[in-house]
């Protein structure tokens, strides 16, 4: 069984980096993203500090705008627009969930498309679905930068992705079949999902559901990712596969910790590089 491992090849990603970063300072640009957090959702916080910490260490300026939760929509669009004509600001990220009040929909729309290093725009999510995209959109890029930096074929491949949203389920169907693999989107209301999932070569599981995934799920040799993060009752975090039930049977398998997180945000730092690139 192979362990692929997100954190070490995050490392490396970043490494490289580090140098378009320090080549692009050397030319007077000065990297940098602006992350724009609404309301106090703990989860929201976390996300955004290691967000944070990861521009510090590559050298990109990160530039956070903490709203109050009863922030009103005229308010985080005037934002928006001040980001969007800022020459300084290559990347705006709008950290999600917003508060209930206020329309993500529209909220991301008002994204400049050159700016949303996140992949979540219509113009950027119709650039992907025409296989053409500008940036990668960052978890889903990440999982298929971590199979195919390990060796692993996709092309070809009956890939069954449990989640149909548009942060990771169908983002990812799209970069799968520009890799060639045959897909099928599985979601809660998926006739038979065992017997689908057992269809697998490349099992992608991101339910949000501890453990929920055993070997009743996995044909033996499959390929299997963990995305889903969930916390235990003593606060500890845990997939949505049960990583020693599953691992005996599986010929490659993410860890719960150090698998796919670490390359989402691996994934979001080159694309703001990208973007200050593109510019
Ligand atoms: P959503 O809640 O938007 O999506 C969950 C998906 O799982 C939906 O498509 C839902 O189906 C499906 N689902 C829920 N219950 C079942 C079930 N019993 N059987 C089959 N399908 C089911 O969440 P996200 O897409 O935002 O995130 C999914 C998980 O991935 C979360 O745990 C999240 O924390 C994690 N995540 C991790 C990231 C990382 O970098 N590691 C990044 C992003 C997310 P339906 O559409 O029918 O409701």
């Amino acid at each position: 069984m192979m362990l692929l491992d997100g954190k070490k090849l995050a490392q490396e990603i970043k490494e490289d980096l580090k140098i378009r970063v320090a080549n692009m300072a050397n030319n007077g640009v000065e990297t940098s993203l602006a992350v724009v957090l609404v309301g106090d959702n703990p989860a929201s916080h976390t996300y955004v500090n290691m967000k944070e910490k990861d521009c510090h260490d590559l050298g990109i300026r990160s530039l956070r705008y903490d709203l109050p939760a009863d922030t009103d929509e005229a308010t985080l669009l005037g934002l928006i627009d001040q980001l969007n004509a800022d020459e300084g600001v290559h990347g705006i990220l709008v950290q999600l969930p917003l508060p209930k009040h206020l329309d993500e929909q529209k909220v991301i729309r008002a994204i400049d498309p050159a700016k949303d290093v996140d992949c979540f725009t219509p113009v950027n999510v119709g650039l992907l679905a025409t296989g053409k995209p500008v940036f990668a959109p960052c978890t889903p890029a990440g999982i298929v930068r971590l199979i195919k930096a390990n060796g692993l074929e996709i092309a070809g491949k009956d890939v069954v992705i449990v989640n149909r949203s548009n942060i990771v389920g169908k983002p990812l169907m799209h970069l799968m079949l520009m890799e060639n693999a045959t897909v099928t989107i599985a979601h809660s209301r998926t006739a038979d999902l065992k017997e689908v999932c057992k269809r697998a070569d490349i099992l992608v599981a991101a339910v949000g559901r501890k453990e929920m995934f055993d070997e009743s799920y996995v044909k033996p040799g499959a390929v299997v990712i963990d995305v889903g993060v969930n916390r235990t009752p003593e606060g500890k975090l845990a997939g949505d596969v049960a990583f020693d039930k599953v691992a005996p049977i599986a010929s490659a398998i993410t860890p719960c910790v150090g698998g796919v997180g670490p390359m989402t945000r691996a994934i979001l730092m080159e694309n703001t590089v990208r973007a200050a690139e593109n510019r």
